[in-house]
């Protein structure tokens, strides 16, 4: 559970609720100091935590629990390109309603020549982001030698090429921290349900699953949304269940409508790629939206989401 505080809270108000929330909870508390405001990241058994009371202190500017019934919108750069970037596109999502920061450092490219990300730089500049915002990050790891660097990293994600690397899954299950964790490419919903219980049986329970499109003999699209994954696997599983539109779609034009069938299917998050200029962006450009374009789609989510709620 991730809680954000408002500018105003004083230390003394920091410390006493803190000490509150480690007596009441069994829960580890981590601890972001930013420009405009602090953020408090809840690890542990969050179920038992009282949200109204949270919600009620004067101190809290907000919360972020995934799979708690309301929508959340991970956005943000395919890949972070510069500090100016990723700052830039961090402030408008969030102005649109986004919860959590996405953006790539360590970027899996089909071809060798392509733009591989920023890497431990695009790391820095994340955080840096997170400073001026108070959004918590999501980022790709690809390696188990990287685990250490992303211990400040809020959510780590596994791409959809890593959905079986093993290794990586065990490693990741003897950690404190959310995963979210890709479907493969063609990846059935079981082999992806035991990818996550590889994590799960390593003691760490916090699993969210992203449907990113399979493929298909269809080629008019990147790959093809399986918008009938949600109910399945809120069927079989008890795992929050997030819908990237813009990795299923290819087009930016489709992430539109993808985004609001995943909404009505009952997802609990959604991961769409922003960029202030897709025509120059380093990596999947065609299917950015502008920050103007993520401002009109995001209204219609949340909209969609409170007529069905
Ligand atoms: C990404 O999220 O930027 C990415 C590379 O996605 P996927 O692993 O779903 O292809
Ligand atoms: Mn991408």
């Amino acid at each position: 559970m991730i809680i954000v505080l408002k500018p105003t809270t004083t230390p003394e108000q920091l410390v006493s609720f803190t000490e509150k929330l480690k007596n009441d909870y069994d829960v580890k508390i981590n601890r972001w100091d930013g420009v405009h405001s602090t953020v408090l990241g809840l690890i542990g058994d969050t179920t038992q935590v009282d949200i109204e009371y949270i919600e009620a202190q004067d101190i809290i500017n907000d919360t972020v629990t995934i799979g708690d019934g309301s929508l959340h919108i991970m956005a943000g750069p395919c890949s972070v390109e510069s500090e100016q970037q990723i700052v830039g596109i961090a402030k408008s999502v969030q102005q649109s309603g986004a919860t959590l920061l996405r953006g790539g450092a360590f970027k899996p490219r089909t071809s060798p020549y392509a733009f591989q990300g920023l890497k431990a730089e695009g790391l820095d500049l994340l955080k840096i982001a997170r400073k001026e915002t108070g959004l918590p990050i999501v980022t790709e790891i690809m390696r188990v030698s990287h685990i250490d660097m992303f211990e400040n990293v809020d959510i780590i994600q596994v791409g959809a090429r890593n959905m079986q690397n093993f290794e990586l899954l065990k490693e990741l299950g003897k950690i404190d921290k959310p995963i979210l964790l890709k479907r493969g490419l063609s990846a059935t919903i079981e082999e992806w349900l035991m990818s996550a219980e590889y994590i799960m049986a390593g003691g760490n329970d916090k699993v969210m699953l992203c449907e990113r499109g399979i493929r298909t003999y269809e080629t008019f699209t990147r790959n093809t949304l399986d918008i009938s994954a949600i109910p399945v696997i809120k069927k079989l599983s008890h795992l929050p269940v997030i819908i990237d539109p813009s990795h299923a779609a290819g087009k930016s034009w489709l992430v539109e409508p993808l985004a609001m069938a995943a909404v009505a299917a009952g997802a609990d998050g959604l991961i769409i790629e922003v960029h202030n200029d897709p025509p120059h962006a380093l990596s999947d450009g065609a299917q950015s939206l502008t920050p103007a374009q993520f401002d009109a789609v995001a209204k219609k989510l949340f909209s969609l989401k409170k007529a069905l709620t």
